[in-house]
């Protein structure tokens, strides 16, 4: 079998298909998977114990076998946990086959070969009879099918399809229910995850304001569930509006209904503000009294939940359709409406004179229909490009930059993906601009944004290989200009695309052309992570169970390619200190053409403080000017600790070093060696680091 892997390739900014060996699928699954972050989830794993204990002597309390359905099992783990508590058999379904074969080695090593059956299947084509994959039905139900919005995984389609065809009716269940509890909150930062807002640009003829359209406005944006680290959201950046209130929970031990439905509650602002977001999260009880329970709640309402640190489960962060003045004490109804992988919420004034028991009135005005993105910007742009385009800091910078360089007679030419400098740099007076967009010609226009560009920007729809003159007039290209950001981007330098275009239409350019950025660099620090680094470290034992073989297959995966690979990490949900200073490896000069051979550095880097050396965080700065440089990853150290205040925007590059153990035992000044290589071919970058 042939498997085919889609993959931007940043030397011509366009998508292509590699084809892969067959078990190059399951390889990145394995390697990029959340199991090693679950087996080092302390608080989870030992709830679910108790929890499993606690069901487990309450059906032999009632004299009857224990018989255990596990859907979804993994590793195994919640399997061997009940027949650790004494369950007499435990079907352990699991639908990935790697997992399922690591689930049978890790239930044999363990000894429970005879207590567990690992079923390679998807839970509804599970048979139960004397010639089914089950005997009979089970009376414990155990799974941890939950993501960070509780139902994206599917969890209510399994749960309904377990209890009509795989479990006995009064089963257990663990969890025996989850709740959903919301907030909600005005905040200028999250709100900016959503809306574009309106650009200022100080002009020789004047101020200049780009306003956003209507329809852009009162967009709704688009389904897909926003899930942050809420724990690294400053107080400051948000005010909350309302109390937590509990907005539905599901009960597991029961007949589960999947179809979409809405809930309602009635709220009463503590605040007057501006409704914008609605924050969730949720937990779950192990057992039907709720003495054991696991909770995502964040910091400000449960003071300790920063100690238990997880990336599987987080928070959500959900935008109302459109913003809504609030007064405290009045009467509101948040709705949350959902189908069965999604939830989405809207708000709604209670009428003069209504109580809660009326609130059935509102249901035609119950938003049924889950977000679509009728503007088309929510498409292009995802929720941190929102942010960085409406960074305002930033924006002034290339205002700067832009102009110390256009004239009134510039011929600009612009090439990065939905970007707003074409219209900044027609507000600045060029008199000619154009642009491309490489990977999104089809989803936006400057134009998107206001009528009177119409004829004031064009857009080239040619790749930069296919520039012809009279794309441009028959003239020359006096300033090019790139953010640079491409959409096809997951690494910092793959906006280095932006240097092959430059060298594509190179012929083009005018002899005194200015290019900005003018150069970029890359640039590297080695860290110590306060938690991001369980998701990729071995776990060995999980609470008294041998997971050793998880941890092997996790090391198999991770070594498939010849050459370890830096992955994507937005770091400032992920904490860590600085063990060395940032150093600059690398420098591209866009003035010249991307060259023939390939950029290579080595050198070594001093750790100045002590700390484990989890691995290398590496991260793009673009040079737009004389004294003026963005940077996509580091923003400030304060210098005693070492910690480290990051682009919320960007996502940074994280090498995770094979082995912490080693850099552990590191003591006084050592110093980490490290090789760099830029392939100009592939535009890709390997590195290696010894400690
Ligand atoms: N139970 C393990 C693993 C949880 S991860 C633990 O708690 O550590 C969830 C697992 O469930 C994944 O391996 C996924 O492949 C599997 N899964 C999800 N839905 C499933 C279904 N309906 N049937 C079988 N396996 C499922
Ligand atoms: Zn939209």
């Amino acid at each position: 079998m042939k498997i085919f892997c889609g993959r931007a390739n940043p030397t011509t900014g366009s998508m292509e298909w590699l084809e892969e060996g067959e078990d190059y699928d399951y390889h990145q699954e394995i390697a990029r998977s959340r199991y090693a972050d679950m087996l080092h989830d302390k608080d989870r794993n030992v709830k679910y114990y108790q929890g499993i204990r606690a069901a487990v002597s309450r059906v032999k309390e009632r004299g009857e076998k224990a018989i255990v359905l596990d859907i979804g099992t993994g590793t195994g783990l919640l399997s061997m946990m009940a027949a650790s508590a004494g369950a007499d058999f435990c079907y352990a379904i699991e639908v990935f086959k790697p997992m399922a074969n690591a689930a049978v080695k890790i239930v044999e090593k363990n000894g429970f070969s005879d207590k567990i059956k690992v079923i390679n299947k998807h839970s509804t084509e599970v048979t139960v009879g004397p010639d089914g994959d089950m005997q009979c039905r089970a009376n414990i139900l155990v799974t941890e099918l939950f993501d960070t919005e509780l139902i994206g995984e599917g969890a209510l389609p399994t749960y309904e399809h377990a209890h009509r065809n795989l479990v006995q009716e009064g089963c257990e269940a663990v969890p025996h229910r989850a709740t959903v509890y919301v907030q909600l909150v005005e905040s200028r930062r999250m709100w900016s995850w959503k809306k574009l807002f309106p650009v200022h640009v100080e002009a020789g003829d004047g101020e200049k304001i780009l306003i956003p359209p209507s329809e852009m406005e009162n967009c709704p944006g688009v389904p897909s569930v926003c899930d942050i680290q809420l724990n690294q959201m400053p107080s400051s950046d948000f005010s909350t509006l309302s109390d937590v209130v509990t907005m539905f929970s599901v009960d597991f031990s029961k007949p589960v209904q999947s179809a979409s439905t809405y809930y309602r509650v009635q709220l009463e602002p503590v605040k007057s503000g501006k409704a914008q977001i609605v924050l969730s999260w949720w937990d779950i009880d192990m057992d039907p009294l709720g003495t054991i329970n696991c909770t995502m709640a964040p910091y400000w309402v449960k003071p300790t939940s920063a100690l238990q640190w997880r990336d599987h489960w987080m928070q959500c962060v959900y935008f109302l359709p459109r913003e809504e003045p609030v007064v405290q004490g009045e009467k509101l109804y948040l709705t949350a409406c959902r189908d069965e992988y999604s939830v989405w919420y809207s708000l709604q004034k209670a009428r003069e004179g209504e109580n809660e028991a009326d609130g059935e009135e509102h249901k035609a005005d119950v938003c049924v229909e889950s977000p679509v993105c009728r503007c088309r910007a929510h498409l292009l742009w995802n929720r941190p490009r929102f942010g960085e385009l409406n960074d305002q800091s930033r924006t002034r910078q290339y205002i700067s930059s832009l102009r110390k360089v256009l004239k009134t007679d510039s011929v600009c030419l612009c090439i990065s993906d939905g970007s707003l400098l074409p219209v900044l740099a027609h507000y600045l007076g060029a008199k000619q601009v154009q642009c491309m967009q490489p990977s999104r010609t089809d989803l936006y226009h400057p134009h998107d944004l206001s009528n009177h560009l119409e004829d004031k920007i064009k857009i080239i729809e040619a790749r930069p290989e296919l520039l012809k003159p009279s794309h441009l007039e028959d003239k020359k290209i006096s300033v090019l200009v790139g953010e640079p950001f491409f959409t096809t981007s997951l690494l910092p330098w793959h906006n280095l695309y932006f240097w092959y275009a430059r060298t594509a239409v190179s012929t083009h350019l005018a002899s005194n052309v200015t290019v900005l950025p003018q150069s970029a660099s890359l640039h590297m620090m080695i860290v110590e992570f306060q938690d991001l680094w369980r998701i990729r470290s071995p776990c060995g034992t999980c609470e008294g169970f041998d997971v050793q073989t998880m941890d092997d297959m996790i090391k198999d995966s991770l070594n498939f390619r010849e050459s370890k690979e830096a992955e994507p990490h937005p770091l400032w949900e992920y904490p860590c200190k600085s063990l060395s200073d940032p150093q600059e490896v690398l420098t591209f000069d866009f003035t010249k053409t991307v060259p023939q051979h390939c950029l290579s550095t080595e050198g070594s880097v001093k750790l100045l403080r002590k700390g484990k050396s989890h691995g290398a965080v590496l991260w793009m700065k673009y040079h737009l000017a004389a004294d003026i440089s963005v940077s996509t990853g580091l923003m400030q150290m304060s210098n005693e600790k070492g910690n480290c205040e990051w682009n919320p925007h960007c996502k940074q590059a994280v090498y995770f070093f094979s082995s912490v153990i080693e850099s552990e035992i590191l003591s006084d000044p050592a110093a980490v060696t490290y090789t760099i290589n830029f392939d100009t071919k592939t535009g890709e970058i390997a590195m290696d680091f010894k400690l």
